[in-house]
């Protein structure tokens, strides 16, 4: 390529309303335009760095055994009315009529929409499991859509559903999926970390956010100094009492609550049974059992059965205390299976609640299926999810050392979605027994506009960006001095140009009659991680003026040199 004719857009100017370091640089070097508030149009410049970043993201799925599909963005309001998330999702979901009056949306999110595609084309437990990703552009109505391209109203995002018999696939394929999601940010070559997170919105069961670390992040992460522990200081908020939960948690969908007023009440009037196969459970806690409910959820591999008191902090995860209304709802609600759950710590949530011990029971009563705990007397569970007025040097939740906070960027967000779409919307398999089972889920996304800004934001200096080498434009830049002068420098030029781009290098040629300074400050601005100056004296001594972007010192070069720096 060219820069002659290639448009480089740069301007020198910074944008008055960039706040954030990325923003500013992107709007600089010419990579995106604002075209409205959370809108932007992609340069030739950016739009190489944001397929750069699309391809090691596409790689890693396929490698990780995931098949693409392209969805529609438009989604008609049926389906998030089947899934209960048109009532819930709150004004972030743009909803529009179209010329028949019909309801639609442009996408968030798109787990509706593939739960209806693979209820239809899934049929047996045989094609199990299976994962779909897709790359397409999203909308959200962002209150405060800013900082460019890392808060956008429409950006593009790699979002991918995995399909499942039961829970213990679902964990190896999230497992599969983190490990792949650590790839692709290796590959990036970006600081991030993998955190805990709540699962916002999107609900479900265990959840794993990946945060790109940077100061002009807009989450709290507590990390432990002596542990892999971090967790997403929004976390304990969602999951507390005073948590704006977006739906009533499954348990208080699924949980019939029986008539009595203590658990002790409960085991003495019914006479309950363990059941054997009761994986989730339960409610219940306090003296008031209409109006002080606590959930637990077991995760999914452990019967209910077998877990030891003392294990149970490690096993189980209180939600958060369900209001007055959500337990007669639950009251009302019919029994069924909860499905079995993950999730990475417990919590708690109550702080009331310090004991608990004789955990326990599900019961078949008249018919009728009824869940109970007790609470009491033995196990002293760690207190460990309160985040919210964590602070530097606080005692981390793990256990191990204290805790750390820096500010992170979500750039990926995984989900065991557990059977939340599946079972709303009756996606089902035939199972080995030819029996309609519902398939469990889950569900992972990627921000690939938004991984471009968080690139920029680690990797800058006073004069640009310093793009990592996978995801730079280009990778090398020839900048001839006065070729329009020098037919040598010229000659020169051109030949090494063809010479790299015969070898596959991505190089751009500065041939533009400007001023050195001025091209060797777009280039920088650009961040162009090779850059070869071409002079009449390099001519002479047949060598090459070389510069790492990053590295920022000079160094003659012959060729053998230049090529083995270029790798
Ligand atoms: P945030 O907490 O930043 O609002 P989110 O939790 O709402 O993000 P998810 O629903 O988890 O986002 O979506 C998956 C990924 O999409 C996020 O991890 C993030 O990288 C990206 N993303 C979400 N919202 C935006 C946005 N407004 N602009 C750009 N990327 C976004
Ligand atoms: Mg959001
Ligand atoms: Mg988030
Ligand atoms: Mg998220």
């Amino acid at each position: 390529m060219r820069t002659s004719q290639y448009l480089i857009s740069t301007v020198k100017e910074t944008p008055a309303d960039a706040q954030v370091i990325s923003h500013k640089l992107m709007l600089k070097s010419g990579m995106v335009r604002k075209l409205a508030a959370g809108l932007y149009s992609w340069l030739p410049m950016g739009l190489r760095t944001l397929r750069k970043v699309e391809a090691i993201v596409r790689e890693e799925m396929e490698n990780a055994g995931c098949q693409e599909v392209l969805m529609p963005a438009a989604q008609p309001a049926e389906l998030w009315q089947e899934s209960g998330r048109w009532e819930q999702y709150g004004s972030e979901l743009l909803r529009f009529t179209d010329r028949h009056n019909r309801d639609f949306c442009l996408g968030p999110t798109h787990e509706e929409v593939i739960t209806d595609l693979m209820r239809n084309e899934i049929r047996s437990y045989k094609q199990l499991p299976s994962t779909f990703f897709q790359i397409q552009t999203k909308f959200r109505d962002e209150v405060r859509p800013r900082f460019g391209l890392m808060r956008g109203r429409e950006f593009l995002m790699k979002d991918a559903y995995s399909f499942h018999v039961n829970h213990q696939s679902l964990l190896e394929t999230y497992e599969k999926m983190h490990a792949a999601y650590c790839c692709i940010f290796d590959r990036l070559g970006l600081d991030y970390r993998p955190v805990l997170a709540d699962t916002g919105s999107i609900g479900g069961t265990g959840s794993h956010e990946f945060h790109v670390l940077a100061d002009s992040g807009e989450d709290d992460i507590a990390f432990s100094d002596s542990s892999d522990y971090a967790a997403n200081v929004e976390m304990a908020e969602a999951l507390s009492p005073a948590g704006d939960r977006a739906e009533p948690t499954q348990a208080m969908e699924l949980v019939e609550t029986p008539n009595a007023k203590t658990i002790d009440q409960l085991v003495e009037q019914h006479s309950i049974a363990i059941e054997k196969t009761a994986k989730t459970l339960i409610v219940e806690a306090s003296d008031e059992i209409e109006a002080n409910f606590v959930a637990l959820m077991i995760r999914g591999d452990h019967d209910l059965n077998e877990i030891k008191a003392e294990k149970l902090s490690e096993v189980a995860v209180p939600l958060r205390m369900a209001t007055d209304e959500e337990v007669r709802q639950a009251m009302k609600a019919s029994p069924g299976s909860l499905g079995p759950i993950n999730c990475s710590i417990p919590v708690i949530i109550d702080r009331s609640v310090e004991k608990m011990s004789d955990f326990g029971a599900g019961a078949n009563i008249d018919n009728k299926h009824y869940f109970g705990i007790n609470w009491g007397r033995d196990l002293e569970l760690p207190k460990v999810a309160d985040l919210r007025n964590v602070q530097a040097g606080d005692p981390s939740p793990c256990g191990q050392g204290t805790l750390d906070i820096k500010r992170g960027i979500e750039v990926g967000h995984i989900f065991q979605l557990g059977t939340k779409y599946s079972q709303a919307m009756k996606a089902t398999v035939l199972d080995e027994n030819g029996k309609a089972a519902t398939m469990t889920m889950g569900c992972y996304g990627i921000g690939v506009s938004r991984v471009v800004a968080a690139a920029v934001e680690q990797n800058h200096d006073d004069r640009g960006i310093i793009w990592p080498e996978a995801i730079a434009p280009f990778r090398v830049c020839i900048v001839p001095m006065k070729m329009h002068k020098s037919v040598r420098v010229k000659e020169a030029a051109e030949a090494i140009y063809a010479e790299l781009k015969a070898k596959g290098v991505e190089v751009i040629l500065d041939d533009r009659n400007e001023r050195p300074g001025s091209m060797f400050a777009d280039m920088e601005l650009i961040g162009i991680p090779h850059r070869i100056v071409i002079g009449e004296r390099g001519v002479d001594s047949g060598t090459f003026e070389y510069l790492n972007r990053r590295e920022g010192e000079k160094k003659e070069f012959t060729k053998e040199q230049l090529f083995e720096a270029l790798g």
